[in-house]
């Protein structure tokens, strides 16, 4: 799998003579290599920084395993050191209230692909966990965004909330809610208002929603092509909003996963689910041991 970063590293140790520990300068080299990979994959040079410190009091002094070659045994502790940054190896699942309905808010700049991912969770509830869902929209000056949902709705067979005019954003999470409770059902899903840029009327509209209709989850949806930006959006909304996971789209363009890691690090929230297409099934859990492969290369 990892052969980009394990040949580089081969091409370090077969410099290197036939010790029994690894050094702490043939660990300085290695991890040279390691902080290009890291950069290379787009990964916040902060972040970047604090891992490699970490790798390096994992690896000075590591006993060298006879039978694997000391470039494997450095890339298996950058694996490993990936992989707790990435939140382990097991996926954080949805929290599901105990009190129906569970409210999930979605948040996230315009374009995120906030609105296909809030039916992409639908369609998942809906037909492999057999709940019940209604979705909501809850973007009064987009009218467009409102019918996108609907329609989206009609495609996957799941409920939305008929659209009403005149009606604002604390007004419609209100009538979803007793909609939501008055037709048995299990998820409400509520797609907030997005903008182009971090505002403070989206920030403030979002947090306002969120108490109103305690979410059990609060998703943040951002493009993982947009790298660094994705994490300053990500640090933004953390700051304001009461965030319970991520969920990066447009993996199936991002062929090096930095952002993942970055924002996994900056915020501290599980990356939930990856967006893998625009089609509605296209939505993966999250899977820490794929990205941190794709991010040795
Ligand atoms: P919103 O403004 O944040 O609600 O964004 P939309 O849901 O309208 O999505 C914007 C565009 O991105 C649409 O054309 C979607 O089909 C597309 N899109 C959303 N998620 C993904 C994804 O994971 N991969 C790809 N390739 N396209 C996506």
């Amino acid at each position: 799998m990892f052969d980009g970063l394990t040949e580089r590293l081969s091409t370090v140790f077969d410099r290197l003579s036939g010790r029994g520990v690894l050094s702490e300068k043939d660990v300085e080299e290695a991890l040279r290599e390691v902080r290009v990979a890291l950069l290379e994959a787009d990964v916040a040079l902060p972040v970047v920084k604090d891992f490699i410190t970490k790798a390096k009091e994992a690896a000075t002094g590591e006993a060298v395993i006879r039978s694997i070659r000391p470039a494997d045994q450095v890339v298996k502790i950058v694996y490993d050191g990936l992989i707790e940054m990435l939140g382990g190896e097991e996926p954080v699942p949805l929290t599901i209230a105990l009190n129906p309905p569970s409210v999930i808010l979605m948040a996230g700049l315009q374009g995120s692909g906030k609105t296909t991912t809030a039916a992409k969770l639908a369609l998942r509830l809906s037909k492999m966990d057999r709940k019940k869902v209604l979705m909501a929209s809850l973007d009064t000056r987009r009218p467009a965004a409102m019918e996108q949902l609907a329609t989206l709705g009609k495609q996957i067979e799941v409920e939305t909330l008929p659209i009403l005019a005149g009606q604002s954003a604390t007004d419609i999470t209100r009538r979803a809610m007793s909609a939501a409770k008055l037709g048995g059902y299990d998820i409400l899903i509520l797609d907030t208002a997005g903008r182009t840029t971090l505002d403070e009327g989206m920030m403030s509209e979002a947090a306002e929603i969120a108490r109103i209709s305690q979410p059990a989850e609060t998703l943040l949806v951002a493009d993982s092509l947009t790298g660094q930006d994705a994490v300053r959006t990500a640090k933004a909304f953390h700051e304001r909003l009461p965030l319970t996971g991520l969920i990066l789209t447009r993996a199936d363009g991002d062929g090096r996963g930095g952002a993942a890691l970055s924002m996994r690090a900056v915020t501290g929230l599980p990356i939930k689910f990856l967006g893998a297409g625009e089609k509605v099934d296209a939505l993966d859990v999250f899977d820490a041991r794929r990205v941190a492969g794709r991010i040795l290369g």
